[in-house]
């Protein structure tokens, strides 16, 4: 590179125009909008610069050029039609170590002005190194065709927004992609256009939900990525994942809802899966402290919801205690998508009051659900990773009072196009559970509700093993 590209400050600093034709009156204009403190030599002048100089805007000396007119000059402009005169300037500068140019000698230049396109304060500067100065118009004009008009006006109203966003978002990351996202969105969109108060109103929204959510450093966004069909991500979870740098994900995660994140995102699996070598939550948590203190936007993304048997509490306890600022985005629970999908409702206003979400894992310490409660009329039990222990659960609904009559279901892999809905009743539930091998994951749903199946099955094909039928 042979130039040095800058914005230099002029703001009440000396400048000394040498010549006063068409092109010196151009320059000095130029001057003058930057705030320049313009001093103009020329024993004849442009009748413009006589009307200038009474307003006071500009000082004029009708005479020769003496060298002494260079005390004090921040910077050199020469624009005369005699080029011995304008080298002799030249070497004067040069000798002071005054910054110089001269119009149409690079030579004997030592700046060079670009061309510009003046979005005042957003300016566009091309230069070609004095290669070609055609080539820079049209690059010029290409620009000026590129940006819009009103980005100057945007500018201004960006840095208004400083003192705002400073008071309220402490933290320069989360204030550059406050601005980030108010540069790229519809904010900027509708002020470009000229809706100046749509964009207020959308940057003020943008502004408090940043607050709420501070990022420290990076952060955590604990996202439920929903059952498995990736479209019943929500609106917020697609949008994480499209923001996010990388994705911590369980095994249950269907890759059709991975598929959706961002293409050069890292993708992480964290999954627990009995016998293999996966993570600890110890694991876990400290790989995603890692990646958010290293300033990342981290996705932790659980099967369905990550509040329901999904360990999302633990894991936003430790980053609370890491001081790592976090976010929940809620998915769709396996027991909303299952039963929505195999038709079985929840709660219905002839069966079912109440419905128990209850994960069918064996308690560490050996406690037990509240059989009595979860066996009752008008309740729906929903279990959780309870296939193993489906006698289990079986016999104690029957101990505390469930009809062996009662309709139970088991749903395996749940609004995914493999969705299997196995329907039998308390009395034939174990049997037929041991009958057919269904792959997990599966969710057991016991209840009157799941008698409505049989004419409210919607999705996939119908099946129904049930023991006490094919026997
Ligand atoms: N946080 C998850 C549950 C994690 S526990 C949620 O809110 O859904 C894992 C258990 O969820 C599995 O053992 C199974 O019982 C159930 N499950 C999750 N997805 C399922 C699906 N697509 N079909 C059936 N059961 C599912």
């Amino acid at each position: 590179m042979n130039y040095f590209p800058m914005f230099f400050d002029l703001t009440a600093q000396k400048v000394l125009v040498v010549g006063a034709g068409e092109v010196a009156l151009r320059k000095v204009e130029l001057l003058m909008r930057s705030g320049a403190s313009v001093l103009l030599v020329a024993p004849e002048v442009h009748p413009e610069f006589m009307s200038r100089a009474v307003a006071g805007s500009i000082r004029l000396a009708i005479r020769e050029f003496v060298p002494e007119d260079l005390e004090g000059v921040r910077l050199v402009i020469v624009a005369t039609s005699h080029r011995a005169l304008n080298r002799w300037v030249a070497n004067l500068c040069e000798s002071r170590a005054i910054p110089v140019n001269v119009v149409d000698d690079r030579e004997a230049s030592r700046f060079i002005v670009p061309a510009i396109i003046d979005r005042d304060p957003v300016i566009v500067a091309v230069g070609t190194s004095g290669t070609s100065p055609v080539l820079a118009r049209r690059l010029r004009e290409k620009l000026e065709a590129l940006i819009p008009k009103r980005i100057g006006a945007a500018a201004l109203w960006l840095r208004s927004l400083r003192a705002a966003a400073k008071k309220q978002l402490r933290d320069i990351d989360t204030r550059r992609r406050y601005f980030e996202t108010l540069v790229d969105g519809p904010a900027m969109h509708r002020f470009i256009e000229g809706d100046e108060q749509g964009a207020r109103r959308i940057a003020q929204q943008l502004l408090s939900t940043s607050a709420s959510t501070p990022a420290a450093i990076g952060d955590v966004t604990l996202v439920g990525a929903g059952p498995g069909d990736a479209e019943l991500l929500t609106l917020k979870a697609l949008r994480a994942l499209q923001d996010a740098d990388v994705i911590l994900h369980d095994r249950l995660v269907s890759t059709a809802v991975l598929d959706m994140a961002r293409r050069d995102a890292e993708r992480i699996c964290v999954g627990k899966a009995a016998g293999s070598l996966g993570s600890t939550q110890e694991d876990i948590n400290e790989l995603l402290i890692q990646h958010a203190s290293a300033g990342r936007r981290v996705v932790r993304l659980k099967g369905g919801d990550p509040f329901i048997f999904g360990r999302g509490g633990e894991e936003l306890e430790a980053l609370a205690k890491a001081c790592i600022n976090f976010s929940v985005i809620p998915g769709i629970t396996a027991a909303a998508g299952c039963a929505a999908y195999a038709g079985i409702p929840l709660t219905h206003r002839d069966y079912a009051h109440s419905v128990s979400f209850v994960t069918g894992h064996a308690d560490k310490r050996g406690k037990e659900p509240d059989w009595r409660a979860l066996a009752a009329p008008g309740n729906t039990a929903v279990f959780y990773m309870g296939l193993a222990r489906v006698d289990h659960i079986v016999t104690n609904l029957v101990e505390h009072g469930a009809s062996p009559h009662l309709p139970a279901a088991l749903v395996a892999h749940g609004t995914l196009p493999q969705q299997r809905v196995i329907v039998a009743t308390l009395a034939t539930l174990s049997e037929t559970a041991a009958r057919i091998t269904l792959e997990s994951p599966v969710l057991l749903v016991v209840g009157e509700v799941v008698a409505l199946q049989g004419s409210l099955a919607w999705f996939g094909g119908a099946e129904s093993v049930d023991i006490s039928q094919t026997a």
